[in-house]
């Protein structure tokens, strides 16, 4: 460590909670701060997935036509907020430039450091903490309806096989022998090995700020509105409190963190993916593992709490309520995988993926600011927000982390 720092992180979400404990592990003066939090955007509502297996990005070849097809078909996973369409244009339009083979590759090849031991990290922030009450390793299977819904998922099945996650294939009678809860819809899972979930991601997330408190960080809830500079470095991070004096920010603060790079005077490639989830309370049944409901494109997750569906698409605006459409959208598709589940009641909730164009988070100092990006970590924000604490602890200490960080480079869109 090159010295004890005063650091302010920005968002107590899972990418800021990380971040903040692990800064505070290295010997740093922590302060958290959020608006509304711990865990008042995406990271409360989640499916509770450590999607080691997610490293194929949403953009793969051939989303344009499948995309539109989606758009206007009332029953695909895919919305879109066409008031807010012609805003999100240009991001579209990198969004498209990334969907060839070579644009996945490049994103599986960054994506894999960063997901590959979710678990083991989300371990490592626990350990011998109340929030290690939370992680739960388990298998996870794709539902789906039958071999042809495989057999159009080849291209990313390739990529997961030699990515050390080959699919178990049950079908036939073996379906309802592995999975009870599957109705006579779902003919075909695919299993894979070795993952892991999270059973009260807000919870989870609560319990991680006390983790930093105890451990001797500060949380203050407060409203960031801007940045005091000198000489072009950070000197205060300003709030509806004051201003608060720091030697470095950590911003993150998800979709959020849009407005407060354009404070910065940067213009960052950011929109939301807005997903929905429906809690269920008292479930009559519960899945053997978390599954992906491969139609409709949501995750089911067993949680202490009821069970989770949470998933779908929506382009829009950050700052617009939710939409109705999503939610009876995946109460649909519960009824159609699951016909025999019954439960007492649903909570129905909105959250906003952060999502760059190329899948990929902004992690690292922002020029030479002494502020340093850790947001838009699209669909695997829960999965990689450890690893991104690390990394961003050891670079604030100026430790050079034992990986390629470029693909990552907070000052790409600039
Ligand atoms: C339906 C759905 C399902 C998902 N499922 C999974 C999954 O199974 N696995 C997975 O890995 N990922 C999943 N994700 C993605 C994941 O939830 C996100 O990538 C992740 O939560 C982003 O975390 P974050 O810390 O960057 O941001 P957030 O959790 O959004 O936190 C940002 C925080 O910043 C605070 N903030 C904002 N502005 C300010 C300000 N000006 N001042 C102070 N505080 C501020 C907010 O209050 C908020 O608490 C899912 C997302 C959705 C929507």
């Amino acid at each position: 460590m090159s010295g004890k720092r005063s650091i302010i992180v920005i968002g107590a979400g899972i990418c800021g909670l990380s971040s903040a404990i692990w800064l505070r592990r290295a010997g740093h003066e922590v302060t958290l701060i959020d608006k509304d939090g711990p865990a008042a955007g995406a990271s409360y509502g989640n499916a509770g997935l450590l999607a080691q297996w997610a490293m194929i990005p949403v953009n793969t070849p051939g989303i344009g036509k499948t995309g539109l097809k989606y758009m206007l078909d009332r029953n695909a996973p895919l919305f879109m907020q066409w008031r807010y369409f012609p805003k999100l244009i240009p991001w579209l339009l990198k969004f498209m430039s990334y969907a060839s083979d070579a644009g996945v590759r490049r994103t599986v090849d960054a994506l894999m450091p960063m997901l590959g031991d979710s678990v083991e990290q989300h371990q490592a922030l626990t350990r011998g903490t109340p929030a290690a009450h939370w992680i739960e390793t388990s298998d996870f299977t794709y539902a789906y309806a039958n071999r042809a819904a495989f057999d159009a998922e080849s291209y990313g099945w390739a990529i997961r096989s030699d990515a050390g996650y080959p699919p178990e294939i049950i079908d036939g009678a073996a379906v309802r022998e592995a999975e009870p809860m599957a109705g006579p819809n779902i003919n075909m899972l695919a299993r894979i090995k070795g993952h892991g979930h999270i059973t009260n991601p807000g919870a989870y997330c609560e319990a991680l700020a006390d983790v930093l408190a105890a451990e001797g960080g500060v949380f203050r809830r407060a409203t960031v509105q801007d940045f005091e500079m000198s000489d072009g470095r950070i000197t205060s991070v300003i709030t509806n409190q004051g201003p608060m004096p720091c030697d470095h920010a950590v911003l993150a603060a998800g979709i959020w963190s849009k407005e407060l790079t354009t404070k910065l005077g940067l213009k960052v490639a950011l929109e939301t993916e807005r997903g929905y989830h429906l809690h269920l309370k008292n479930p009559s049944q519960m899945p053997r593992t978390p599954m992906m409901m491969v139609k409709g494109k949501f995750g089911v997750n067993p949680m202490e709490t009821g069970l989770r569906c949470a998933g779908t698409v929506e382009l829009g605006s950050h700052k617009a309520p939710p939409s109705k459409a999503p939610i009876e959208l995946i109460r649909k598709n519960i009824k159609w995988a699951f016909p025999n589940l019954t439960y007492d009641e649903a909570e129905e909730w909105m959250g906003m993926r952060p999502s760059t164009p190329d899948s990929l988070p902004l992690v690292g100092e922002i020029g030479q600011t002494g502020i340093y990006a850790a947001f838009g970590h699209q669909h695997v924000g829960l999965t990689a927000g450890p690893k991104t604490g690390r990394w961003i602890a050891d670079l604030i200490s100026g430790k050079r982390p034992n990986v390629d960080l470029s693909p990552y480079d907070a000052n790409r869109f600039t």
